[in-house]
C-alpha cells in the first residue's frame, strides 16, 4: 500500500514573477489527506484555486489558473516538483498573482520540499492508471498518454533554430531522477522574441538569471545540460499533466508540445473517463500494452 504525503512543516521563499516582474512570496504549507494541491491568494482574502485543469485560463508562455477574478500564473515548474517528489497535499500560498520564477527551473522548489521534509499520511494514495491511449493532435503537434507500468515521459522538440532542430529524451519520472535530470533545466526563450513579449506585457521579470536566452547562433548564457531545452519541456509537461489531480501511471509521448497541448491532454484525460482507472498501488508486473507504448516512441522520434 502506498500512502498520501504532505510536507512536514511550512517553508517560504521570495522571488519575482517571470511575466509580471512583481516581487512575490511563496509559502508551502502542510495539508490533510485528500486536500490535493491548492493555491491560495493571501492578498485577496485567501481565495483558493485548486490545481486542476478545470481552472486553467491561460496557456500563453506559462500556465495560469483562475477562480472567479482571482488567478495564479506560471504554476507549472512548482507543480512538476511537487508531483515528482510525491507531495499529494499542500497549500501553496502567494501574496501576488504569479509563482516566483526563481532561476527558471524547478530545482529551487525541489530544494524547498527537501528542506521542509515529507510526512506520510494514514490514507492510501490513488494513482491514475492509463488503460488505453489518449491522444490530442493539432497540425504537426502531437501528445499522447499510453498504458505503461510506470510514469515516464518521451519528448521531442523541433524549433526553427540551429541548436534546437531536434532534441529528444525519455525520462522515468521518479523523485531522485527528476531532481537530478529534469528539475535543474531552465526556461528558455529567443532573443528576437523578447521585445515582442515585453510589448505584450510578458517576460517583464525575465533576465539571464532566470532563463536561457537564445541568440541567432547560440545561447547567451552557459547551459546546464547539452539538451537542457528538451529537458525543460519535459519539466513543463510533468507540471501541466499534474492538473489531472492524481499521480499518473502511463507513458506520456509529446512531439512539439507547449502549455496549450499539455493542458489540452490533461482535459482530455479527465473527459475520457473510460480510458483510465484509479488504483491504490502501482502495477508491479509490466502492463500487457507495453508494445503499444514502444511503438509510440518510434512514431514520435
Ligand atoms: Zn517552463
Amino acid at each position: 500500500m502506498d500512502f498520501q504525503r504532505t510536507l512536514r512543516r511550512s517553508i517560504s521563499c521570495a522571488g519575482i514573477g517571470l511575466h509580471s516582474g512583481n516581487k512575490v512570496t511563496l509559502t508551502l504549507k502542510p495539508a490533510p489527506a485528500d486536500h490535493g494541491i491548492r493555491f491560495v491568494r493571501a492578498d485577496l482574502g485567501g481565495v483558493e484555486i485548486p490545481a486542476n485543469v478545470a481552472h486553467v485560463t491561460g496557456i500563453q508562455y506559462a500556465t495560469a489558473l483562475a477562480r472567479g477574478s482571482a488567478s495564479v500564473e506560471t504554476v507549472e515548474h512548482l507543480l512538476a516538483a511537487l508531483v515528482s517528489l510525491g507531495v499529494d497535499n499542500v497549500v501553496v500560498e502567494l501574496n501576488h498573482r504569479e509563482v516566483p520564477i526563481m532561476d527558471g527551473s524547478a530545482a529551487p522548489f525541489v530544494y524547498l520540499v527537501q528542506e521542509a521534509g515529507i510526512r506520510r499520511l494514514p490514507v492510501p494514495r490513488s494513482y491514475l492508471r492509463v488503460r488505453r491511449p489518449i491522444v490530442v493532435e493539432h497540425t504537426d503537434k502531437r501528445i499522447a498518454l499510453y498504458p505503461a507500468d510506470t510514469y515516464r515521459v518521451s519528448y521531442t522538440i523541433n524549433f526553427d533554430h540551429p541548436l534546437l532542430k531536434h532534441q529528444a529524451r525519455t525520462v522515468e519520472i521518479t523523485g531522485d531522477g527528476f531532481a537530478e535530470d529534469i528539475a535543474p533545466a531552465r526556461t528558455f526563450g529567443f532573443l528576437k522574441e523578447v521585445e515582442m513579449l515585453r510589448q505584450r506585457g510578458l517576460a517583464l521579470g525575465g533576465s539571464l538569471d532566470n532563463a536561457v536566452v537564445l541568440g541567432e547562433t547560440g545561447p547567451l548564457n552557459s547551459l546546464r545540460f547539452d539538451d537542457e531545452f528538451v529537458r525543460h519541456k519535459i519539466l513543463d509537461a510533468v507540471g501541466d499533466l499534474a492538473l489531472v489531480g492524481h499521480p499518473v501511471i502511463g507513458h506520456l509521448v509529446v512531439h512539439r508540445g507547449g502549455h496549450g497541448l499539455h493542458t489540452a491532454l490533461a482535459a482530455r484525460v479527465l473527459a475520457e473517463r473510460d480510458a483510465w482507472e484509479l488504483v491504490q498501488q502501482p502495477a508491479l508486473a509490466p502492463a500487457p500494452s507495453l508494445a503499444a507504448a514502444g511503438s509510440a516512441v518510434s512514431v514520435a522520434s
